[in-house]
């Protein structure tokens, strides 16, 4: 912190908003040149996101240059068991500009880490470091609570068809899941299609699958696998209408040998959701899709034993919770609402 900051950062308040299913915690501060509001989710579970909203605002002189010449403000933040930062973080990720106006300068600048479903229990922190608008770096850290989670285990038997796909050594398969991984990993900082909660991608109630339930497969062969579900399986009949949870880009529309017919939207750096064992696809690779817009037509194709819609969010490589994302992750709601208390 610089001398300006710490001064004010004596004054720094803490406001707490409850939301569907997430918990907003807001700190902010302010040094003679800029104003600066802090959001996050201080309290979660494994297989959520931890997200940090940053919105700066500047003053006086300050505005003035800003509006003439645009700067860009950046950072990372870096997760850590405990207290101890010198311990080798658990991941990290980059701050990326999500919006910007032209009339004041201010900035907001968002970043995300994903928890897999075995992130244990506990007292973690969080470590944010940035640039206001290119200036000299700061930092700072957030408390961090990962609450208890419990997820079910199943055994599943495998129908023939299905042992078959988990035995396919060929080279087809291999070089479908490089595709997927090289999708997935991409990072575009420029893909901002959604700030605001996603939906459901059918209005289907029945769920056959929970995310990040435990499972052993028990293939015809007799061979037994451990796994773990990544995402969440709405049980409908072939030929229901699938859509889009949200704001985004086809980046992937294609049949697949373990997934079927496959769906795959960009929605911010490194988030996406993902669409199983369709039987018809309705979007191709380059389509930019709003929330609610038809992508596919469900069926039973790939690895599965019925008919389904395997519904998956995949954020920095990792199969994160859909759940956790019909809600105002990126806090826009929250920062709306409280920035004009
Ligand atoms: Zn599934």
């Amino acid at each position: 912190m610089n001398k300006s900051t710490k001064k004010v950062a004596a004054i720094l308040t803490f406001l707490l908003i409850a939301m569907a299913a997430l918990t907003a915690e807001k700190s902010s501060w302010q040094t003679d040149d800029y104003n600066m509001s802090v959001f996050y989710n201080a309290k979660l579970h494994p297989g959520d996101a931890l997200f940090v909203r940053m919105i700066f605002t500047p003053k006086n002189d300050f505005k003035n240059q800003l509006l003439t010449a645009d700067k860009k403000s950046t950072g990372k933040i870096q997760f850590f068991k405990g207290k101890d930062l010198t311990a080798k973080s658990l991941s990290q990720s980059s701050f990326y500009r999500i919006k910007r106006s032209d009339e004041t300068a201010e900035e907001t600048i968002l970043a995300g880490v994903p928890l897999n479903t075995y992130v244990k229990p506990g007292q973690y922190t969080l470590n944010v470091t940035y640039s206001p608008f290119g200036r000299a770096k700061q930092t700072f850290t957030l408390p961090v609570e990962v609450l208890k989670k419990d997820f079910e285990l199943y055994t599943l038997n495998m129908p023939e068809a299905s042992t078959k796909i988990r035995n396919d050594n060929s080279k087809e398969k291999q070089q479908q899941i490089a595709k997927l991984n090289e999708v997935l990993g991409k990072c575009d900082t420029n893909a901002v299609y959604e700030l605001n909660a996603f939906q459901a991608p059918t209005p289907a109630k029945r769920i056959t699958s929970t995310y990040g339930e435990r499972r052993v497969y028990v293939y015809t062969t007799g061979k037994k696998q451990n796994s773990m579900h990544y995402g969440k399986d709405f049980g409908i009949p072939t030929g229901s209408e699938v859509r889009a949870c949200a704001h985004g880009k086809v980046v992937l529309s294609e049949w697949r040998i373990t997934t079927g017919y496959t769906v795959v939207i960009e929605h911010l750096p490194q988030l996406y959701s993902l669409y199983y064992h369709n039987s018809e696809l309705k979007c191709k690779v380059g389509d930019i899709v709003k929330p609610g817009d038809l992508i596919s037509i469900s069926g039973a194709t790939g690895f599965v034993t019925g008919p389904h819609l395997h519904w998956e969010i995949r954020m920095n490589w990792e199969a994160v919770d859909p759940d956790f994302f019909i809600s105002d992750f990126t806090f826009e709601e929250a920062s709306k609402n409280l920035l004009n208390q």
